[in-house]
């Protein structure tokens, strides 16, 4: 297929789901298909993917929503920070009612705590050039899809001299993620829906070890309805020819080799660490730190702040959710004492989460 209208054809969906549950037939057992990454969560939702599917195929969500993997202590220390007088923290709007240990940032605002609402990460450079007197603070958080943006940021800073100018950084890798989730084996995954937007950064080939080294298959799938179905499809043949491979699905956006440039970008200004990812735990190289060349910016060294891991919100399932363990209707506080008007956790708050694409879409 060429133009988008092709994949919102009818026709398309009602025959990929008779393809599915024809191969459903081929199976031996109930599988698990997790897909990774929120907006495929709130596709799976909207449409009513997941009550298409036979009952031999379940649906598990993913820890692919930035927000809702940004550790408690993260918040917390972005919360101190705005209390400063000489800071201003500027930040994705999404992050804005994450519930840290005591507060979030929408509450710190509504006290007078210096926080703005920006786009991208070169808003917040602008804003520094703006308030030469403060020191902006720029949340750093998402995926390989948002980090080229960031690390392009950082190096015009550097380039233009600009010492006002710093980044809490809780970015994240996707590939270390699903390594941990399948080393775990707290769920069982067959399958993996892979996301296409980190995918058109890191392409094919990090994803290569979940067929290798664990012997199941995953698919980089877009965005439509019929680019979800169809991946699921896909992974059906895969485990019923019992040829776990790696499946580009997405090749009108995702090449082979995804974007080398971006890459050379992101890894010339970061370096691979470990890192906490809320509710799930620390997870090796699976973080960036900056580089020592760009170190300047790093406002844990310019405000001496260090990271110490914190229990998240108490009765909150979020962890279990994003590892595939349990479900929003698992949780008690669902629907009830968590909601989007008053989150209890990160999985609620985004408009990616799992909850709330539960909340909104799948509610009974
Ligand atoms: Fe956490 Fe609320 Fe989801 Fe329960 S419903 S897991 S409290 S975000």
């Amino acid at each position: 297929m060429r133009y988008i209208e092709e994949y919102r054809k009818p026709e398309f969906q009602k025959k990929i789901i008779q393809y599915i549950q024809k191969s459903v037939n081929l199976l031996k057992d109930k599988i698990n298909l997790m897909e990774v990454c929120g907006t495929h969560t709130m596709v799976i939702g909207r449409y009513g993917i997941r009550k298409l599917m036979p009952e031999r195929i379940n649906l598990l969500s993913g820890p692919g929503c930035p927000v809702c993997v940004t550790p408690t202590s993260y918040i917390d220390i972005a919360i101190e920070l705005s209390k400063r007088d000489d800071v201003i923290i500027t930040t994705f709007g999404d992050m804005m009612k994450v519930p840290g240990s005591y507060s979030s940032l929408e509450k710190e605002r509504a006290n007078g705590g210096k926080i703005i609402v920006i786009y991208s990460p070169y808003d917040a450079l602008e804003i520094s050039k703006k308030y030469f007197d403060k020191n902006i603070i720029f949340l750093s958080v998402g995926f390989e899809t948002t980090i080229p943006s960031i690390a392009q940021t950082i190096k015009i800073a550097k380039r233009d001299g600009v010492k006002n100018f710093f980044i809490l950084s809780g970015n994240k890798l996707i590939p270390p993620a699903l390594e941990f989730l399948l080393k775990e084996k707290s769920s069982k995954i067959d399958g993996f829906i892979c996301p296409g937007h980190v995918s058109v950064i890191i392409g094919e080939e990090p994803y290569r070890f979940i067929s290798e080294k664990f012997n199941i298959p995953c698919v980089i799938s877009g965005f439509e309805p019929f680019d979800v179905l169809y991946s699921i499809y896909l992974i059906l043949q895969a485990i019923i020819r019992k040829q776990p491979k790696v499946i580009n699905e997405y090749k009108r956006a995702v090449k082979k080799s995804g974007n080398k440039k971006a890459r050379e970008i992101i890894y010339e200004v970061f370096d691979v660490c470990d890192s906490e990812w809320r509710g799930i735990g620390v997870i090796e190289n699976s973080g960036l730190k900056l580089k020592d060349k760009y170190k300047e910016f790093d406002v844990g060294i310019k405000f001496n702040i260090e990271m110490k891991n914190k229990e998240g919100n108490k009765g909150c399932l979020c962890g279990k959710i994003l590892k595939g363990e349990k479900t929003p209707f698992d949780c008690p506080l669902f629907g009830k004492k968590c909601n989007p008007e008053n989150p209890v956790g990160p999985c609620m708050v985004s408009s990616e989460g799992t909850c709330a694409a539960y909340y909104k879409y799948e509610r009974k």
